[in-house]
């Protein structure tokens, strides 16, 4: 049995800046409202007739989108933190306050690189849910235009 929580519907998004280093035009700091979808494939727990509780699944999800939302998303290997500022350089150079950034284990932050962070996440969280066998992730960084990863847990 499969599982959807559909992020446009629901609401599920963070709302960040970001830039994709040395792209022609999406190299200039912008912002996007990333909507997440989720579909989760497991079997059903018989007393409960669930596979997963929807609302765990919205907890999860809502802390993952709550840590990247009003951020400036930045992958760690361009970062310096200097004080309470971090610096970025690239082919140009950024100084952000500390508090307004997020780093990222990623090359660059793409909706491809979003949803396998996200994916990565979500694949910790549900380690306990033994019955869930199986995890799409898709990110949307505007209407029709995203990122999916699926996979075994
Ligand atoms: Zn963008």
């Amino acid at each position: 049995m499969k599982i959807i929580l559909d992020g446009k519907h629901l609401n599920i998004k963070f709302s960040s800046a970001h830039f994709i280093i040395e792209h022609e035009k999406c190299s200039k700091l912008h912002g996007h409202n990333f909507y997440v979808t989720v579909e989760i494939e497991g079997e059903i727990i018989d007393e409960k007739g669930f596979v997963i509780d929807f609302l765990h699944i919205k907890n999860m999800l809502k802390s993952i989108c709550n840590n990247l939302d009003h951020k400036v998303l930045v992958p760690e290997k361009y970062a310096n933190i200097v004080n309470d500022y971090v610096e970025i350089k690239t082919d140009k150079i950024y100084k952000i306050p500390r508090e307004d950034v997020i780093l990222l284990p990623v090359n660059n932050v793409t909706s491809e690189e979003l949803a396998k962070f996200i994916f990565d996440k979500l694949k910790v969280y549900l380690k306990e849910y033994k019955n869930v066998k199986w995890l799409k992730v898709i990110v949307e960084e505007e209407p029709g235009q995203g990122a999916s990863i699926e996979g075994r847990l």
